[in-house]
């Protein structure tokens, strides 16, 4: 039997060997070494980490966070994929629903204390959802934001203790946009109303970036936060 030792081991080994591999070539390792125990997760920006998964590990799960305050345009795009590409999607949702948080926490925490909010609508069903597989990956790019710059291909998740991979770290946006365009890859509407990186449809959380800003800076702009939780 694999311990999460023998995992860890097999993470920090990966992540040296796999630094300059292609994205399939790091979905292929993934694919051969967790077999079903391995997941890919979408915010449903795009489908471009999943279409990628999907031509490896057809039937690949994919694994989506419905925070009960999504835009309709992101619902639709994750029931898109679930009808049209060969995957399973999974639809994880926090254990309060937006009416029982706001009776419990009072309205709108998003706006008075996101950390909170994220941390009950994204961090904790994640980690939930999670817990039956060994490996998962994500659609992080080092070029999206400093904070994301120095993401590893594979690396252990100390805190989940799985294996988080990024088979796309080393993407730019053109590489994104060349893949999207080569295999007709399904993306969020709202990329073309202006928006650069979407999640919850709270205009704290979500906005449209500002003159000369690109990337997540409209993620819960003007209050120091960057990220939801889940890649801390
Ligand atoms: S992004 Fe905003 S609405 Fe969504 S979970 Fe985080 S704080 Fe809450």
């Amino acid at each position: 039997m694999t311990t999460a030792t023998d995992y860890e081991a097999i993470a920090v080994r990966a992540g040296r060997e796999l630094e300059e591999a292609t994205a399939q070539e790091v979905l292929r390792w993934a694919a051969d070494t967790f077999g079903k125990r391995f997941c890919v997760t979408s915010s449903m920006e795009d489908a471009v980490v999943a279409h990628l998964a999907s031509t490896v590990l057809p039937g690949v799960d994919v694994v989506f966070l419905d925070t009960g305050y999504h835009f309709p345009e992101t619902i639709g795009t994750r029931d898109a994929v679930a009808a049209t590409m060969p995957v399973n999607v999974i639809t994880l949702t926090p254990k309060l629903t937006v009416a029982e948080q706001d009776a419990q926490y009072g309205p709108n925490l998003h706006d008075r204390d996101p950390d909170l909010c994220c941390s009950l609508r994204k961090v904790e069903p994640l980690n939930r959802g999670l817990g039956g597989y060994d490996a998962w990956a994500t659609g992080l790019r080092r070029d999206e934001s400093p904070s994301r710059a120095d993401t590893p291909v594979v690396a252990w998740d100390a805190k989940r203790r799985k294996v988080k991979i990024a088979p796309i770290a080393r993407w730019t946006q053109d590489d994104v946009d060349a893949y999207v365009q080569a295999n007709g890859v399904l993306l969020n509407p709202l990329l073309w109303e202006g928006y650069t990186s979407i999640g919850c449809s709270p205009l704290s959380c979500t906005a449209k970036p500002g003159d000369g800003e690109q990337g997540r800076a409209g993620r819960w702009a003007g209050s120091g936060k960057t990220e939801c939780g889940i890649h801390l």
